[in-house]
């Protein structure tokens, strides 16, 4: 499939459906363009107003192309969050991959990461890049189709030398908006949460989630999505080198701990994620549900402060 019709696929638009008044026009545009071909000398006269069709073309019916050059003008002008050139997120995991590679010379037009990197490629060249370049590639991501209806991305908030890093889950409708964490119900919670325990976001606290994009409707995040996103949050934490973890939610659990256990079963104790300790608890927003487990977070809260304090 060429990169138009993916593209044309992504979008759900193939097969092509098209609204009559849309036909209509598209059928005078396609008259024009056969009365044209039908006076060769004014098909090359440079104020022609109808789309040339190049000779590479396959040959269409004249409604065919007209319909066909909209498109492309439509794709052309749309503020769509598919690039239509790799993105730069992309190039550069591509040119840390290449760079590495020996004899490396600069290419001119690097091929989409997510399409030719395997993952754990993709993984390794993530683990090398520093503060500046996770934000470019987390900003400009196409790895999975996340890519294709959030707003924002979201890398995180907060001290990138926080002693402290919150790990969620995955941004909701207003972080999508806003492109920040848990700035919704559920993060005025978590924010009153740190405060019990005299941490503030931003001073010396880091959140972030697990999916940088948000699953439409706020439906659970897919193994796919997962797998491709974590490997950014493995460096934030790796470039953070925080203190304490604390892991909100079975989400960030499951994936920092690689553990499914439920949370009733992992609580109480201090968890290790790569020789650092792992506070975990329930979820804000599952806090805001379901009272009565309020009383238990507070007791986790109680030892990620003492974890902390350690
Ligand atoms: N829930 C999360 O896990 N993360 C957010 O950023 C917001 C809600």
């Amino acid at each position: 499939m060429n990169r138009r019709a993916t593209v044309l696929n992504e979008l759900g638009l193939a097969p092509l459906w098209v609204r009559r008044e849309q036909l209509a026009a598209w059928q005078e545009a396609a008259n024009s363009a056969t009365a044209a071909e039908a006076a060769p000398a004014e098909r090359t006269a440079p104020h022609q107003t109808t789309p040339a069709v190049s000779a590479s073309e396959p040959s269409f019916t004249p409604l065919a192309q007209a319909a066909h050059h909209k498109i492309e003008a439509q794709l052309e002008h749309a503020p769509s969050t598919i690039s239509k050139a790799p993105s730069q997120g992309a190039a550069a995991i591509h040119q840390v991959l290449q760079a590495r590679k020996p004899g490396h010379t600069q290419t001119s037009n690097p091929v989409p990461a997510q399409l030719e990197t395997p993952l754990d490629e993709r993984a390794s060249a993530i683990a090398q890049m520093n503060w500046a370049e996770l934000q470019q590639a987390i900003r400009d991501c196409t790895a999975c189709k996340l890519c294709q209806t959030r707003t924002n991305t979201v890398f995180g908030v907060g001290d990138p030398q926080a002693k402290l890093v919150v790990v969620g889950e995955a941004p909701g409708a207003e972080e999508d908006a806003q492109g920040e964490p848990f700035v919704g119900k559920a993060g005025k919670l978590l924010d009153n949460m740190l405060a019990s325990i005299g941490q503030r976001r931003g001073d010396g606290v880091f959140i972030a989630n697990v999916l940088k994009c948000r699953p439409p409707g706020n439906r659970n995040p897919q193994a796919d999505e997962v797998a491709q996103c974590a490997p950014f949050l493995h460096r934030q934490l790796e470039l953070i080198a925080p203190k304490v973890l604390f892991a909100s939610g079975r989400f960030a659990i499951s994936n920092l701990l690689q553990d499914d256990a439920p949370i009733s079963a992992l609580r109480g104790k201090v968890h290790q994620y790569r020789q650092l300790p792992v506070v975990v608890s329930y979820h804000p927003a599952y806090l805001l549900r379901n009272m009565p487990d309020k009383a238990k977070a507070w007791r986790d809260l109680l030892l990620l402060k003492t974890t902390l304090e350690k």
